[in-house]
């Protein structure tokens, strides 16, 4: 089985956050549709194996593709590949696009899952991070979402947002659980170099929250969603029983997937490759069947830096056996000798033969994958 990306490199605005791909640039979309089209037809033999059983629509927000946007990609994919019937369907939404009349737009796609991005349920914490919608909008959009018979329902939230309170963020999380909402992906709020957030920051615009809070926060998190019966699958993703991200879940555990799409990335586990991520040069190159994207041929240690940065992050862990398979004696006995002191420490633990992050261990799990990656 293997996955597909969709990247939709648009959005109506920009988040003061967000250092993703994508424009804001509405009358583009035609061009990168037909061209999404052309590299579906120019990859058709990339996965060695075609049956899908995931397709992604991310981005960018994919909810500004009207239905024949979305029709066309899909009928190149279902000519292209075997998608299985059972497969999961996801699309990434922002809440202002989710009317009754977008839902009633698509509902004959094959659309099963939805993740929208929610963020905040406070109306200042969304203007400050120029989210483009209000508070009622996010809770009408799931809502909505409901009624259109989705019930495999995700959220993104941001905790650590300027001024935000251990109390705010416990506020939130409640409203969320009150929603009927099955899976919620959660990340403290980063600041990367560059975008307008990070700005406000160096210019004291805004404060960041203390290092000590934003843990409490994320222990916050830990409890509240045990306490509503979300597994922590995830250090930031949590679902009730049955909804875990199967295409997410499919991309840690090493199994590989096709990208479509300016700046998409794709891995078939011997390589990675990455599209270039601009949408003139992505159009002009797809244009000519070439030199749209850049590939690198992975070394062991890279295979084996992606496995543990991905494997330790999840609530399974580290299988050594699997991890043996996958990059053999030497470089298993390099995990093995440096991840003892973190087991020492309480930072690890082995559960059923699994290396896992203990609570402790998932806030520094940062420092503990420097240490054991292999350069
Ligand atoms: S809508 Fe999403 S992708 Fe677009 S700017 Fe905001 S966070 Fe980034």
């Amino acid at each position: 089985m293997s996955g597909i990306y969709i990247h939709i490199p648009f959005c109506k605005t920009r988040c003061s956050y967000c250092d993703f791909y994508s424009e804001v640039a509405p009358t583009l979309i035609p061009d990168v549709i037909n061209a999404m089209v052309g590299e579906i037809f120019i990859r058709k033999d990339y996965l060695l194996d075609k049956h899908i059983d995931t397709i992604y629509f991310g981005g960018g927000t994919p909810s500004v593709l009207k239905p024949d946007d979305f029709e066309i990609i899909f009928k190149a994919i279902y000519s292209t590949f075997h998608v299985d019937s059972n497969a999961e369907i996801t699309f990434e939404a922002n809440p202002d696009d989710l009317t009754e009349f977008f839902f009633s737009d698509i509902s004959h796609l094959p659309f099963n899952r939805i993740s929208i991005g929610i963020q905040s349920f406070v109306d200042e914490q969304l203007v400050q991070i120029n989210r483009r919608h209000t508070a009622l909008q996010a809770i009408q959009a799931i809502k909505n979402a409901h009624n259109a018979g989705f019930k495999n329902i995700s959220i993104d939230l941001i905790f650590g947002l300027p001024n935000q309170t251990l109390k705010d963020w416990e506020q939130e999380l409640i409203k969320a659980f009150s929603l009927g909402i099955q899976h919620i992906s959660a990340y403290g709020l980063t600041f990367e170099k560059g975008t307008a957030i990070w700005k406000q920051r160096e210019i004291g615009k805004i404060k960041q929250v203390d290092e000590e809070i934003m843990n409490q926060m994320y222990f916050k998190l830990l409890d509240l969603t045990a306490l509503h019966h979300f597994v922590a699958y995830e250090i930031s993703n949590f679902a009730i029983d049955g909804f875990r991200s199967r295409h997410n879940s499919a991309y840690w555990k090493q199994i590989s997937y096709i990208g479509i799409g300016p700046s998409a990335h794709s891995f078939d586990v011997q390589s990675r490759q990455w599209n270039v991520a601009s949408i003139r040069e992505y159009t002009q190159h797809i244009a000519t069947g070439s030199g749209f994207y850049e590939r690198e041929i992975l070394t062991n240690n890279e295979k084996f830096n992606d496995f543990v940065l991905v494997a330790l992050r999840t609530s399974e862990g580290v299988n050594l056996t699997e991890l043996n398979l996958t990059v053999g004696d030497e470089l298993t006995s390099h995990f093995i000798k440096n991840i003892k002191p973190f087991i020492k420490s309480g930072k690890v633990e082995i559960k059923d033969g699994m290396f896992c992050l203990t609570r402790d261990g998932i806030l520094i799990s940062n420092q503990i994958l420097t240490e054991l990656m292999k350069v």
